[in-house]
């Protein structure tokens, strides 16, 4: 019988489980024998494997986290280490490995493919920044948990007539921060993938306070500064009381949304579908509500950026 593995790796995200539920159940109903790696490329090495049936991701759709739990591994960027790691996978006789993780994690993807190992990467990760899929695993979730915390913000930043500045995560890739702005109408947003330019924003907050605004919002991406120094220049621009808070890891946490739930379930069940077709080393993903399917080398090549028609929908709503 044939056996492919489940890991989870680098960060973890909403709607991972959702998805090593998918993965499991219609691999098993097409008759392969089901197994998890616990701790990512970590437990991989270690031989931290546990079989998986039906039952094992029962009541696992609805949560947070990764049940297998999640690791980040320097030694698995070695040759000796992922030796090590191929060596408890012949040894299983797996033959099939399905890596959800971010874009650091279809790197030790493709390591195994190099090894003979076939492999598949979902993107688990809750920035939006891989390439050629519209959306990674957890980002919907995300978006609706910052969206909550800004509409919590904003009822008490109104009260105090204060300008809010919130950091959202986001090292390379805006589209929390830009999405998060446009789904709660805050009046500025600094993303890495544009040039911010603060002191037209610090203006235009001054200028809404006078025409009677009671409160301004400003969203940050992390890698485009950070909470406190924004608050910091914005207050020396304009004298306005200026608060920043950095929303941090509640950002990763909750139960995935539906929309996750659902695209992690199509991608699960569609892994199971190109096994049998006998494609291997892709990244699955999701492009105008289709599930998609790239090569590693293909996703590594293309660039990640923004949906600039979304930026200027922000723009000409502000
Ligand atoms: P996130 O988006 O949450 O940061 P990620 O998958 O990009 O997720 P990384 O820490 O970059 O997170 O990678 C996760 C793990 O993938 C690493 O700890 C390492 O074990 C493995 N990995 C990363 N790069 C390579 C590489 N070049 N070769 C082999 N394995 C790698």
């Amino acid at each position: 019988m044939k056996k492919i593995a489940v890991l989870t790796s680098g960060g973890d995200s909403q709607g991972m489980n959702s998805a090593i539920r998918a993965v499991v159940r219609t691999g098993l109903r097409h008759g392969f024998e089901m197994y998890g790696i616990k701790r990512g490329f970590k437990g991989l090495m270690a031989d931290d494997f546990i079989e998986l049936g039906s039952r094992e991701v029962s009541d696992i759709l609805y949560r947070g986290g990764t049940f297998l739990q999640s690791a980040r591994s320097e030694a698995f960027k070695t040759e000796e280490g992922q030796l090590k790691g191929v060596a408890n996978l012949k040894k299983r006789e797996i033959d099939y490995v399905v890596v959800i993780g971010g874009d650091g994690s279809y790197r030790g993807a493709q390591a195994l493919t190099r090894h003979g190992i076939q492999t598949y990467g979902l993107p688990g990760t809750i920035d939006n920044d891989i390439p050629l899929t519209d959306y990674t695993i957890g980002f919907d979730t995300t978006l609706n948990v910052v969206t909550d915390a800004i509409g919590n913000l904003r009822d008490t930043m109104s009260s105090h007539e204060r300008v809010s500045v919130i950091e959202a995560m986001g090292r390379n890739c805006g589209d929390i921060a830009l999405q998060a702005g446009i789904s709660s109408g805050v009046d500025a947003i600094l993303i890495p993938e544009v040039n911010n330019d603060i002191d037209k924003i610090a203006d235009e907050i001054k200028a809404g306070f006078d025409r009677g605004k009671s409160h301004s919002i400003v969203v940050v991406a992390e890698g485009a500064g950070n909470a406190e120094d924004v608050a910091n220049a914005i207050k020396e621009r304009t004298g306005l009381d200026t608060r920043p808070t950095v929303l941090g890891h509640i950002q990763r946490g909750g139960t995935p949304s539906a929309f996750d739930r659902v695209f992690t379930s199509r991608m699960g069940h569609r892994v199971i579908e190109l096994i049998e077709e006998g494609t291997y080393n892709v990244a699955l993903g999701m492009q105008e509500n289709r599930i998609t399917y790239h090569t590693f080398d293909e996703i590594f090549s293309a660039e990640n950026s923004i949906d600039d028609r979304l930026y200027k929908v922000f723009e000409d709503l502000v």
